[in-house]
Parts: C-alpha cells; structure tokens; sequence
C-alpha cells in the first residue's frame, strides 16, 4: 500500500552539525553516512569533495585553506527513518551561511572535543539554535584521547549553555582503554560501531570486565553515580530545546555513532511547523510549500547551473509540478529538483516536507524565497546579517564596469556578498560577514567573469536596515542624509555610517528611525 503524505513526513530527520572547527564534525558526517548505509567506506565523502572541488574553480580557495566553504545536504536512510544532514560551513567568517541553513533544519548535533569542552563557535552556534528553539542532541567526541573527566564536560555545558544535560550513554574507559558505551537506563553495553551488536548486562560491575583491572572499580564506582546522580532523558524538555541527551564516542575509532543515529531517528523531532506571514503552516498538510536558504552556482562549470537549495515545508514536491514564486507571483517549472547523496545526485520525483532538494534555475530564485502550490504567503525568518566589512570594489579594466554590475548582483543574489548601491549614484559598495568571503567574491569574479578586481576601503564601516513607524520619517531622513544611505538587493534602505560610534549618535539624534542589524527575507 502507498505510503500517506502523513507517514512519509514523520520519517523525516532533517538535522546539522554544529561545531567548533577540528571537533570532528567531518569525520562524524562520514560515519553516519557510512553507518546509515549511504556509502561504503568512509572517505567517500572528503573524496567527493574533491572531485568536485577540481571540477569547479572557485572552490579553490576552500581546497588551498582546507576549509570547507560550501553548504551541502546529504540524504541516507536508515531503519524505516530518512535522514537529511545539512552541512555547514566551519570557518566563521561563513557564519552568515551558516546561520541560514539553521533555519532549515529541525535538530542539530552538537559535537564537542572531550579534552576542548564548550569551544567559542560552537557557543555561537548554539545560541542561534536556542534563538530558533532547536533540540540539540551532543555528542562528546575523541574519548579514545586523553579527555576531560565527563562529568566535568557535563558541568561545563549546563552552566555554559544553560542547558540541561541526560547523558544516555556513559563511556566505557579513556583514552587507550576506550572501548564502547555503556547506556544507562537499559543496562546495554555497546563496544566499536563496526560490530552493530548492543549486549545486555546486569549492572555495571558485569560492564567493567571490558576494562584492565586496574581501572574497573573506578569505573564502577563513576558509572553507579551516573546512573544515580544524572538527569534521565526527558523527551518534552529535550524538544523545548532545554535538555540535551548526552553520548559519548570517538568518530574516528567508530564509536558511539549508532547510538547517535538511533538517537536522532528515536528523539528527534519530524519536520516541524513554520511560520509564514499569514499563518502557521504544518508538515503534513497536502499542499507543497518549501522556501529557499542557500543557492549554489557552478557546482558543476559544465552546466553553469546555479542551484537553489530548499526546504520543502509542507506537503510534497513533485517533479514537474508547477509552483509560485511569492516575491514575483510568478509560476516556475520544477522539471528537475534533485536529491544529494554522498556518491550522487538524483532526480528527485517526489521530495516531503522536511526533505531538502535542489532547484537548477538560472536566477529565478534568491535565497529568502517561498514556493507554493498557489497561496500567497510568505516565509519568515531566513535572516541576512549587517556585514562587518564594507569595500568598494576596483576594477582594473574600466570598460567593464557594466559586467561587473551584473556579476556582482549574481553573487549578491546567491548570498556570497551583499551589495549596497549608494543612493547618491556613487560605485556600489559590498558588505560581508567575514574576510573570507571577499577572498571567494575576488577568486569568482576571476574565474567566472574574468573580472580581475581588488578592493578599496569606503568611508563606511557599518550599516544597518533602516525604517520607521510614520514612512514619513523614513522619507525625510532618506533625504537629508542621502550621502549616506544605500539601497539592498531588494531596494532597501541602509545607512551608513563611518564607524559604531557615529552610528550611535546618529541612532540617537534620529529616535524615529529604526536601525536593524538583522533583516529577515520576505
Ligand atoms: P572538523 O573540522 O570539525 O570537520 O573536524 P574533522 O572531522 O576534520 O577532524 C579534525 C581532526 O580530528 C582530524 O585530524 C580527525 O582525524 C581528528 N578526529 C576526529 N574525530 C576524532 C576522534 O574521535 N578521535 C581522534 N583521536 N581524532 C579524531
């Protein structure tokens, strides 16, 4: 019998990884790929990173820093459950990226190095997630390395994170003698990932005797005060993003992972209710809704494709079906949304609400854009960040100063920069989050364009979204103050300031404007 719209929906798990870089957040993904069946051998996944990062030019600069730039999905399924992993972008200066493909996801996994405990980013990330109330299962990583006692990794987290910890699983040994987990409401013993067998013993006692005797009794004696002292798993708490259960393992030495796995397929949460401007849409209602948090181009030069990541909301996509674009009102084609497995990507016939596909178009779609089947709603709350560096970009061959326009308002739709043109006519301005990105900009507009480009310093620092209660007000200051204001991509208007300092006096000078450092797309 065909599987109900309801059904396939509640198999959906669709999660990131947060983490700070070098926690293992790689290494972790290749081992639930691999675990979760989608590839043979792990390396599959660094190996097609590769092979596409040689196909495409501009992922150079990831390949040279050994940083990963890019946002990809990857889809496995695993015991009746489909699992969408959303990677994200390690390095900070992607953080914009990053904190768009969270407002996609229904759960993360937090991985944190055993000897680091709660490391910068992975705090920052963390708070996005609260932001957002995404459940977050952690998982302490590298316990076959010299680590830090778990119940002061414990401790660090809830008074970090504030967040309550119930670890299910407990380590079994440290370092050298690591060799699997011990869960503790069931009593299982589960030893390495390859050997998939869970082994029922009567207390912990019976556990020890996978560890030197030297090391049994203390063992025995942490894990009985685990059992007694620690938090039990609370589902709701879990879910309200005020308790994360905690497991422990190694990726690299394969341990834990299926505990992970089972965890997120147990525990996390199927495709959630989104908020759209006119009302809350739910997973399982019939008709298609997704909204776009990522584009991509040249995955693959020979097309000179741009792909459109979304997030199907609601619903199913169909391949073929026609939807509405709600920034233009416009019907677009889907004729060929894909899936991303590790290996490959697919045709994808039938995507469901919480399952990610990508869209080949060739501009069409921006990031921040929703598809229905028909109605006129809007998603909320894919959010754009007021860039910390702003430049002026200096072409070496004047002539081309028409495409270079049109290159750089590509690579504002695609989120790579944001561009602001200055409302007194003068060269448009870019804005990013991170260094980084203006290294990614120069390297493309090279590669794609053979734009050959460097940057100038502006007058300006810092920007931010402006509006006001009476459009009046707005008009009025968008007026005197016209050397200073940009429209966005979108039109916009942005003031600009030289520094935070006269931003602040300006803020207070104009108490009618409204000064945002955070737009969310509509
Ligand atoms: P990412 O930056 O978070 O993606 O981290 P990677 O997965 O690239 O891992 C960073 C380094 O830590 C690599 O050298 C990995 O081999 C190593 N690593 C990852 N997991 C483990 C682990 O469980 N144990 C040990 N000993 N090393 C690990």
């Amino acid at each position: 019998m065909a599987e109900s719209l309801a059904e396939a929906v509640s198999r959906r798990r669709t999660f990131a990884i947060i983490a700070h870089p070098d926690a293992g957040k790689t290494t972790l993904t290749e081992k639930l790929l691999l675990f979760g069946g989608a590839i043979q051998l792990a390396g599959e996944v660094k190996a097609k990173k590769d092979r596409i990062q040689t196909r495409s030019d501009w992922m150079k600069i990831e390949r040279e820093r050994g940083i990963s730039v890019v946002t990809s999905v990857m889809t496995f399924e695993y015991e009746g459950n489909v699992f969408n992993i959303l990677d994200t972008p390690g390095h900070e200066d992607f953080a914009d990226d990053t904190y768009r493909t969270l407002t996609a996801v229904d759960a993360a996994v937090m991985v944190i190095d055993a000897a680091k405990g709660i490391e910068p980013r992975t705090l920052k990330l963390f708070e996005v997630c609260r932001m957002r109330d995404i459940p977050i299962i952690t998982f302490i990583n590298k316990m076959d390395r010299e680590s830090r006692d778990p119940f002061e990794i414990l401790d660090e987290v809830e008074e970090k994170l504030a967040l309550d910890c119930a670890p299910v699983t407990w380590p079994i040994g440290r370092a050298k003698t690591f060799c699997g987990s011990y869960h503790l409401a069931t009593n299982e013993v589960r030893g390495a990932d390859t050997q998939e067998r869970l082994t029922k013993v009567n207390d912990p006692e019976m556990a020890s005797h996978r560890l030197p005797e030297n090391e049994r009794e203390a063992f025995v004696e942490e894990l009985t005060l685990a059992i007694e002292a620690c938090k039990p798993f609370d589902r709701k708490a879990f879910l309200e993003g005020h308790l994360t259960p905690v497991y422990f393992g190694s990726a690299l030495r394969n341990f834990g992972v299926r505990d992970l796995i089972n965890a997120l397929g147990a525990y996390a949460p199927p495709p959630r209710d989104q908020v759209a401007d006119i009302r809350t849409v739910h997973a399982a209602e019939d008709k298609m809704t997704a909204f776009v948090f990522k584009i991509q181009a040249n995955m693959d030069p020979n097309h000179r494709d741009r792909i459109a990541f979304a997030r199907v909301c609601s619903g199913k996509l169909e391949r073929g079906m026609k939807a509405r674009l709600a920034r233009t009102g416009k019907l677009i084609g889907l004729t060929a949304p894909q899936f991303f497995f590790a290996s490959q990507r697919q045709l994808a016939d039938t995507a469901y609400a919480g399952d990610v596909v990508g869209i080949p178009n060739h501009g069409t779609l921006r990031i921040g854009d929703t598809l229905t089947e028909g109605e006129a709603l809007v998603f909320e709350g894919v959010p754009n960040f007021s860039p910390e560096i702003l430049r002026r970009v200096r072409l070496e061959d004047a002539m081309k100063a028409k495409k270079l326009k049109e290159a750089l308002h590509q690579m504002a739709e695609e989120g790579v920069v944001q561009l602001f043109s200055p409302e007194d006519g003068s060269p448009a301005i870019v804005g990013v989050v991170g260094a980084l990105q203006l290294d990614v900009l120069k390297e493309r507009l090279q590669q794609e364009y053979g734009l050959p480009v460097s940057f100038e310093m502006s007058r300006f620092s810092v920007c931010r979204w402006i509006s006001a209660d009476n459009p009046a007000d707005l008009e009025k200051f968008v007026t005197v103050r016209r050397g200073d204001i940009a429209r966005d991509l979108d039109g916009d208007p942005v003031f600009m300031a030289q520094d935070a300092f006269s931003l602040r006096y300006e803020h207070e000078r104009h108490p009618a404007i409204k000064m945002a450092a955070i737009k969310e797309y509509h």
